[in-house]
Formats: C-alpha cells, structure tokens, sequence
C-alpha cells in the first residue's frame, strides 16, 4: 500500500496529517479507506496463501490481525510518534497492559510513576503482582527518587508524563538513559500530549501508548489503543497482542482515522483553551492552585518547555476548602461542562476527583481537586461557565 506521497524533502506535519495511511487508487478512489469487515480472508492459489505468511506482516492471513484499515491507521500514528511499528488493541488500557504483559517474566522489577493513570495502576497491583513481578513507584517528578529505586532486576520502567489527575511532568530523556544503562525498557502512555506535542523517541522512549479514545478519536464514540515500538521493543510488543488475542473493531478503527486527520487543528485549539482557563481559574477567589504544566509557576514547567511542544486541554484544580453542599452547587451551575468520565472529545467536562492513590508523599493536594477538560466552545463563554459556578459555590457560603 502506498501510504504517503514520495517528495524528496519530508512533508510536514499538517500535509502529512492529511495524506498518511491512505491509497484511494487501491480503494476505487475513495479518500478514507473503507471499512473492511471480515474473519476469513481469501487466497487465489497456494502460492497466494503461502505468502501471506511470509510478508512483512506475516499474519495478513486472518482478520484477528487486522485489515488494510487497520494498517491504515497503524501506519499513520507510527510516523506521528515516530518509531518503528505501531499495533492496535482495543481499549487505550489494553494497550498498556498488554505493552507490560510483552516486556515483563516473573521475577523481573517493574518501577512505575506513582501518578499513573488508576487502571493500570490496579492491573499492576493485581495481575503484575500475582505473576510474580516485583512492582514498585516513584515519585513522579523526582529522577533522583527513580534512580535510587533501581535494582539489577529493573527490566520496565512506566512513565506517564504528565501524570493522570496531578499533572507531573517526568525527565524522560534522563529516566531513559539511566534505564538503557541497565538494558531496561522504557514504556510511556503519551495520552495527554498526543504524538504531535511530545514525540517520545526523540527523548529515549522504548514503547509509546495512546489511548486513542482520547484526542484521536476526539469525538467521545469510539474506544481504541495504539501502541508504537522502536526496532528493540516490537518484536515483544506484537507477540502480546497476537498471542492474547487482542483485536480491535473496524468502526472503531474508521473513526479513529477520521479524528485523525483534524488531530492538529483540534490540539492548538485545546492547547490555547486550555491555558486560558487554567489562567482565568487561577485568579479566582475558590481556586487554591492551578496544576498546568503550562503555566510558568508549575514545577513542570521548564521540563515542560524544554521537551514538549504544546500543551492539551487538561488540567488540574485544587479548591480551597469546600463544604460538600458548595460541591454539589458547582457542579449543579455547570451549564457547558459535562460531568463525566474520559476526555479529549471535542466537549468540556468537569470531575470531583478521589484523593489520588500515592506511594510517595506529593504536596499540595489538600483541598478538593477538579479535573478539567477544555473542549472546542468558544474559551471566553467556558471562562463564564467556570467561573460563574464557582462564584455561586462561594455565594452559599456567605449565605449560610
Ligand atoms: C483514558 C486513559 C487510558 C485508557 O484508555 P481507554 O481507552 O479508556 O482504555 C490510558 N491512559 C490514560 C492516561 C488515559 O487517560
């Protein structure tokens, strides 16, 4: 399949958006690869089936493996995060967990940052552990804490930068070199920054996760997970999901490219949205700290700006103190922001976050912590919606 124009000089990014992982002379014109559904995949002779299974794909003989939609979009995020080979599943968790599952034999020592996002939080405490791997965290934004926790068994380290919930930016070129020292892997769920704002193997990574659920699919109708491997990591990374089975949908799959290619214009609206209200939320009288990555005072900050190339639509809000009455009246004066899990669709939402799980005392946590996403509304009347639920979460205060 030819998958990209030729010109000598690479395209750029938007160009390249637009025209990746699509051939509509091998689809009777058509501009989005059709979706294909089948199990069975036909051979014309012996010779045909026989060479299936010695193609560059190998397992292009059975539709567990996947179609040339989902070639499509493995080939179009692969040069996005640019590395060598990407693999679909079907839940942005599955393809953490199946990443961990690849790397991971009894016995080995797996170091995890200890805001990663909960679930596979919960599959490490729950089926890691039960296999017999040694599972432990570190603090997030502490390369020191993570080198200290180093052992010769150290064969994965996960990072999730920034964390789920708090936000923390980790050193990844520095986790990176102090892991390859040791031959360890390095494997990143790049969810929040998406292939276009961080590009993880310029910084070292081993294995770069989407939960394409998220920005990807950007429209909040479709559950899918993409893995991309260096040369190094692949051949472990594709014998997980083939050998557990995993597979994902053709809708899915169709509805993940179709985000796909509107993935940049949709990123920089977020990215300045999202800074706006982080900046407006800051000055207001409910709000005890902003968690952004963006915004100067946040101690990710200069990792931040030195590694990432912009920022997505979610962040952090600690309140000060609040009664549970307030609570509910905040969220009850919501009239833009949706309360719900998830995030990276095209619409704002707004959660009540649990004390998040931690191993590694973090600071600054204390009061109640809000999630926010930052869709593509006009800013100015998310600002509003905001800041005026809060105002009347702080009115009943007074009033009592
Ligand atoms: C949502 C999310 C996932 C899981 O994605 P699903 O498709 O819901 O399984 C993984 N990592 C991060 C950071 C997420 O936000």
């Amino acid at each position: 399949m030819r998958l990209l124009p030729r010109r000598k000089k690479p395209f750029e990014l938007d160009t390249r958006l637009a025209h990746t992982g699509r051939a509509p002379s091998e689809h009777c014109g058509m501009v989005n690869v059709p979706i294909y559904r089948g199990s069975t995949i036909l051979s014309d002779t012996l010779e045909d089936w026989e060479s299936k299974k010695t193609q560059d794909n190998p397992m292009a003989n059975y539709g567990r493996f996947g179609s040339p939609l989902t070639r499509s979009l493995e080939a179009a995020v692969c040069d996005l995060e640019g590395g060598y080979r990407s693999i679909l599943f079907p839940s942005g968790l599955s393809a953490c967990t199946h990443a961990l599952l690849g790397l991971l034999k009894v016995g080995d020592h797996l170091l995890i940052s200890d805001s990663v996002y909960g679930p596979t939080r919960i599959f490490a405490e729950r089926v890691l552990k039960r296999l017999g791997i040694d599972v432990e965290y570190f603090a997030p934004s502490d390369t020191a804490d993570l080198i200290a926790r180093f052992k010769p068994a150290t064969r994965v380290v996960f990072v999730e930068s920034p964390g789920s919930m708090t936000f923390e930016i980790q050193d990844i070129p520095a986790i990176a070199e102090v892991a390859h020292r040791q031959d360890a892997f390095v494997v990143l769920d790049n969810t929040w920054a998406t292939p276009l704002f961080f590009k993880p193997f310029e910084h070292g990574v081993d294995i770069s996760i989407q939960a394409a659920t998220k920005y990807i699919v950007g429209h909040s109708d479709a559950l899918l997970g993409i893995a991309t491997a260096n040369e190094r990591a692949w051949p472990a990374l594709q014998a997980a999901a083939h050998d557990f089975g995993e597979t994902a949908g053709p809708d899915d799959i169709f509805l993940a490219l179709r985000g796909l290619r509107t993935l940049s214009v949709r990123m920089k609206q977020h990215h300045e949205s999202g800074l706006r209200l982080a900046e407006a939320l800051q000055a207001h009288a409910a709000v005890a700290r902003v968690i952004h990555p963006g915004l100067p005072h946040d101690p990710g900050h200069a990792i931040w700006q030195r590694d990432f190339r912009g920022a997505s639509g979610l962040f952090g809000v600690v309140l000060k103190p609040m009664s549970r009455s307030q609570l509910s009246i905040l969220f009850k004066n919501f009239n833009l922001f949706g309360i719900g899990l998830s995030w990276g669709g095209f619409e704002s939402l707004a959660l009540l976050v649990d004390p998040p799980k931690r191993c590694v005392p973090t600071g600054g946590c204390d009061g109640p912590l809000l999630r926010i996403h930052a869709g593509l509304e006009d800013v100015q009347d998310l600002i509003e919606d905001m800041c005026g639920a809060l105002d009347s979460a702080l009115c009943v205060e007074t009033a009592a």
